[in-house]
Order: structure tokens, then C-alpha cells, then sequence
């Protein structure tokens, strides 16, 4: 059996995971935040609250995702690694939460969200979108449950992801145009946040990723932690041990701490979080990698890294995905950053990009342009690791919605 290694208990009682995390948020939203962390605290209790989402995860999202070994993916890395005099590659598994109902991980979180929403007695639901995907899954919850939805989308946004707009529209809920700021989505959630304490009594906010005040980074983790915990149990029937590294790209980083946070007691596990490289991280700021190239700061009521100009300005962000510029990151992976827990690396968009493809062309799956990233860094890693070793990539959404970005990009006309 691996060695597993007490592992605290985080976050704490104030919400925080070492120097990040916590509640920053003004005292009108402090009885708001209060209130949702002992609904949380009742649902965690309450087995009927696991039952019932693990109806639904599994009727509903079609849970358990596979965990396919990505074999000529594997036989390519080990080809290259010949050539280059090293022994071989790592074996290669993905784990498919791009087969999830509407085609990736965030409807496990909108789920656990909206359920919990019920349970408060809440008859209104708002949410954020930038790319319009975390809008999507909500707008599905939404309708699945019966209860409005006002999904808040810089106008910017609006713009650029007309197609998500309309299955948004579809689907029963209101996009209500945020005008302020750059007009992205750091706008639509502070818009977001400004209507929830106007509306408290009757509205819950859906937070698309595991950042926000406490406690939404511990229970979009929680939501999410289903990935992880199905990796963990598929791996050790298929190959008998633990993996060596699990991979997934990083956002604001809920689907990868939903795929770490199980493995974080397992020392021999390594964590490995791929950021968004952009154009290149250099203090042009055209990327969207706030650990590697962004310092600690507060935003949307938590302390952690952030795009941030020197007197402390947010940034935009880039990103060819449009699921990765978020200009922070989830206070935890801040946190597994410092303590040396978990590493972070980046990938460009052209990076991305070439993965993408070289996907699309040895396993016959588009993945999305976000997953694209850890797949451009998996082949180092199982180089690295050699022959004998194990990897998990969480390939966390599908790439039907960016083929348009691809074609543009190759210079395609459609
Ligand atoms: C939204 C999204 C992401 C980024 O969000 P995280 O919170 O970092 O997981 C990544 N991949 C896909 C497919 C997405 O839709």
C-alpha cells in the first residue's frame, strides 16, 4: 500500500488555506456567506444530501467518467523518448470528464450547487460566465430544477460567444449584459455579487470555479472532488498502485483540485496544474498564468495569486482558451504552490493549439482548448517519468465548441 501522510484539514475555520483564501467581502454579504457555510455544514451531515447527488450525477451527468488508456499517445511519447536516448514514456490515462452532460466538469459543481440551493429554500439562481460554459451548465441545473436564472456576461463576452448566449437563451435564463470595467467576466462577478446582496432572501449564487469568498473554494472542491475520487478507485483496478502524477489545466482551478484533492495524502503523487502561457508570460501580461506570472493579491473576496500591474491593477488575461482567463486562481492551489505540494507549469496557446491536434489525430477525441494545455505538457512529464510510470490527465471538456477558434487560428475560412 502507498504511504499516506496526515494532511490538514484545510481550509480552517476562518476559511483559509495558509495565507489564502478567507472571506474579504463587505459586511452586507457577511450574513449571506455565514448562512451558506452552515446550509453546507447541514448538507455535509445529511446523507440524504450524497444520495441524492449521486442519483443525479449518475442519471443526469452519466457518472462515472472512463479512464481510458490514451495507448497511441503513450506509443508517441515513448517513440520520441527513444530518439532522444531516454529510455521511454510514462503510460498516458485520461480521465473523460469531457463525456459529462454538456461536455465537461462544470455541471458537477452546478449539481452540488444547485441542490444545496433547494435545500436553503432559494427560488432564484444567478451565476457568472465569461466564456459562457459555467452559464451553460447553469442554465441546465436551472431548468432541470425549475428555478430562474440570471446568468450576469460582460458585454465584451457577449460579443465574442454568441453561440453560448443562445444555448443559455434555450435553456430558460436571462443574460443580463455587464457594461462596467473591461466588460469580461471579473465584471460579471462583481456584478454578480452586488445582486445577490440586494436579493438575499429568495437568491443563491452559483460560483463557476473554486474561488469566491468561503466557503466556495472548499465546496466547488468538494463538488468537484468526484473526479478525483473515481480516478483514484478506476487506476488502482486497472494498473493495481497509484499513479505518479495526475495533470489537469488550470483555470480558476476547479477541475483540477477536484482531480488533486484526493491524491493529496498519497506522498508518491505528484500534483501538476498547467496554467495558461498565452502569448508567453512576460509583464506584457498576455497570458492568463496567475501563479507563474502574477503576485498575491484580493479579489472577489479571497486572498490569492492575480493578474496585477505593479500598483495593483487587475489584468484582463489571455488565453486562446476562452475557460482559462480567469485573471486569479482557487486560494488552495496558491496555497499547494508555496508549501511545494502541487507544481505549476504553463503552456502557450500555440502549445495548446499542436496538442489539440495531436490529440484529435492518435486518439480520435477533440478535446477542449483547456485541456489542450495539460496536453501539451503530459509528453514532458511522462519522458520524465520513463518507462514503468503513470500518469492521469483530466480531460475535463470537449473541443466541439472551439473548433471555430482552431480553424481560425490554422487559418482556416469555414
Ligand atoms: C471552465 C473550464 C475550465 C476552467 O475552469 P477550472 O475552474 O480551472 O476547471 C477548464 N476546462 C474546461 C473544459 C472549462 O469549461
Amino acid at each position: 500500500m502507498d504511504a499516506r501522510r496526515n494532511w490538514p484539514d484545510l481550509p480552517d475555520a476562518n476559511g483559509r488555506f495558509g495565507a489564502y483564501g478567507g472571506r474579504f467581502v463587505a459586511e452586507t454579504l457577511m450574513p449571506l456567506v455565514l448562512d451558506l457555510e452552515r446550509a453546507y455544514r447541514d448538507a455535509q451531515a445529511d446523507p440524504a444530501f450524497a444520495a441524492q447527488m449521486s442519483d443525479f450525477l449518475r442519471d443526469y451527468v452519466g457518472r462515472p467518467s472512463p479512464l481510458y488508456f490514451a495507448e497511441r499517445l503513450t506509443e508517441h511519447f515513448t517513440k520520441i523518448a527513444e530518439a532522444e536516448g531516454l529510455g521511454g514514456a510514462a503510460k498516458i490515462y485520461f480521465k473523460r470528464d469531457e463525456l459529462n452532460h454538456t461536455g465537461a466538469h462544470k455541471i458537477n459543481n452546478c449539481l452540488g450547487q444547485i441542490l444545496l440551493a433547494l435545500r436553503m429554500g432559494k427560488t432564484r439562481i444567478i451565476a457568472e460566465t465569461g466564456a459562457g460554459q459555467h452559464g451553460v451548465a447553469t442554465a441546465t441545473v436551472c431548468a432541470r430544477f425549475g428555478l430562474p436564472c440570471t446568468v450576469f456576461m460582460g458585454a465584451t463576452d457577449i460579443e465574442r460567444q454568441k453561440p453560448n448566449v443562445f444555448r443559455m437563451k434555450l435553456l430558460g435564463a436571462e443574460v443580463r449584459p455587464v457594461t462596467s470595467g473591461a466588460a469580461t467576466l471579473k465584471d460579471a462577478m462583481n456584478e454578480a455579487l452586488r445582486d445577490w446582496v440586494t436579493n438575499v432572501d429568495n437568491t443563491f449564487y452559483i460560483i463557476g470555479t473554486a474561488a469566491g469568498p468561503h466557503p466556495y473554494p472548499e465546496l466547488v472542491r468538494d463538488f468537484q472532488s468526484v473526479i478525483g475520487r473515481e480516478a483514484r478507485a478506476q487506476i488502482l483496478e486497472k494498473e493495481g498502485r497509484l499513479p505518479d502524477a495526475v495533470m489537469a489545466c488550470i483555470g480558476g482551478g476547479s477541475n483540477a483540485i477536484g482531480l488533486f484533492h484526493p491524491f493529496i495524502a498519497d506522498e508518491s503523487v505528484r500534483l501538476i496544474g498547467v496554467e495558461a502561457g498565452g502569448r508567453g508570460i512576460d509583464e506584457r501580461f498576455e497570458h492568463s498564468a496567475a501563479i507563474n506570472g502574477g503576485r498575491p493579491g484580493v479579489l472577489h473576496g479571497n486572498r490569492t495569486y492575480l493578474l496585477q500591474t505593479e500598483d495593483g491593477q487587475i489584468l484582463e488575461g489571455h488565453s486562446i482558451s476562452a475557460g482559462l482567463d480567469y485573471p486569479g486562481v482557487g486560494p488552495e492551489h496558491a496555497y499547494l504552490n508555496d508549501i511545494g505540494r502541487a507544481q505549476y507549469l504553463s503552456a502557450t496557446d500555440d502549445e495548446a493549439l499542436a496538442a489539440f491536434q495531436l490529440c484529435a489525430r492518435l486518439e480520435g477525441i477533440l478535446p477542449a482548448l483547456e485541456p489542450s494545455h495539460a496536453l501539451a505538457r503530459v509528453g514532458d512529464v511522462a519522458k520524465e517519468l520513463g518507462p514503468g510510470g503513470l500518469i492521469i490527465m483530466n480531460l475535463c471538456g470537449r473541443g466541439d465548441k472551439d473548433v471555430f477558434t482552431v480553424a481560425d487560428s490554422l487559418g482556416v475560412t469555414l
